[in-house]
């Protein structure tokens, strides 16, 4: 069907939360009713992408496992295009759009071209997860900092980590199942108790989540053994003991010392 363009495009970085529709924004779930494009990622599921109406045109640019479909620039430009073309264009993102989303290069993208862009913010997959395994992420006993950080990106070597888990933290790994091991021993060579309590959730917020505990030293043997596949997200910290979560006991006195940290 060919839509007349609307005099001036505009363009929206949207997050989709993170999986369940459920937990969209109303601002979020009203602008999908009245786009004109929607382009969206991979990990944005069914159920959010059926909110869409059938009218309305959409663009998936999802990744690929050996390439991306499409590059960063490529989206850039498709963007930038079909807005100046005067569309009302939704870029619908999993989770929060500024949390390991690349929102922020889309919007460097729309500013150099002089396109007229907003953002709006999305339940990221932390948030999501936790809430859903009943584990806060800080609390006044455990843990008064908390990190996010991405277990796939650049070489995890480079990467400096140092005190962001331990004792009072809460660690947050998104991207981190391919890495499991080596996020672990990382972790663990730089001083943090293999005894530490870890948190694992699958497919957050969706009716087939699975929340799986363990400690540091078993987390990659724990992905292996139960076959965790993305997304999903590691939480190390003290606060995944109060997980409502499957305890892993693949490693030799795993609830015992799941039980010590209670
Ligand atoms: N912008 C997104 C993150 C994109 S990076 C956000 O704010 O949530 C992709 C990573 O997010 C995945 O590898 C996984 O670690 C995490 N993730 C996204 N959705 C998830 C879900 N439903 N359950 C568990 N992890 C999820």
């Amino acid at each position: 069907m060919e839509k007349t363009p609307s005099p001036s495009g505009k363009l929206w970085l949207v997050g989709a939360g993170p999986g369940d529709p459920d937990l969209l924004t109303l601002r979020a779930a009203r602008l999908l009713a009245s786009a004109d494009l929607v382009v969206h990622d991979g990990l944005v599921g069914d159920d959010v992408l059926a909110l869409i109406p059938p009218h309305v045109e959409r663009i998936s640019v999802a990744k690929q496992r050996s390439r991306h479909t499409m590059k960063q620039e490529l989206i850039n430009e498709l963007l930038v295009r079909e807005t100046l073309a005067g569309k009302q264009v939704v870029r619908l993102k999993g989770g929060d759009p500024f949390i390991f989303g690349r929102g922020g290069e889309e919007l460097d993208a729309a500013r150099k071209a002089g396109v007229s862009c907003e953002v709006v913010p999305g339940i990221t997959a932390a948030m999501g997860c936790a809430a859903q395994a009943g584990l806060p992420l800080t609390h006044r006993d455990d843990a008064s900092a908390v990190s996010f950080v991405a277990g796939q990106c650049k070489d995890l070597s480079e990467q400096d980590w140092s005190g962001l888990a331990g004792h009072g933290r809460t660690l947050v790994i998104y991207m981190g199942i391919a890495t499991a091991t080596a996020i672990a021993d990382k972790l663990i060579a730089d001083g943090v108790s293999p005894d530490l309590p870890v948190a694992v959730i699958e497919r957050g917020t969706t009716a087939d989540a699975r929340v799986l505990r363990t400690l540091l030293t078993d987390l990659g043997d724990l992905v292996a053994r139960e076959a965790v596949k993305s997304p999903a997200l590691i939480i190390v910290g003290k606060v995944a003991v109060r997980a409502d979560a499957l305890d892993c006991l693949g490693a030799p006195g795993v609830a015992e010392k799941l039980g010590n940290f209670a």
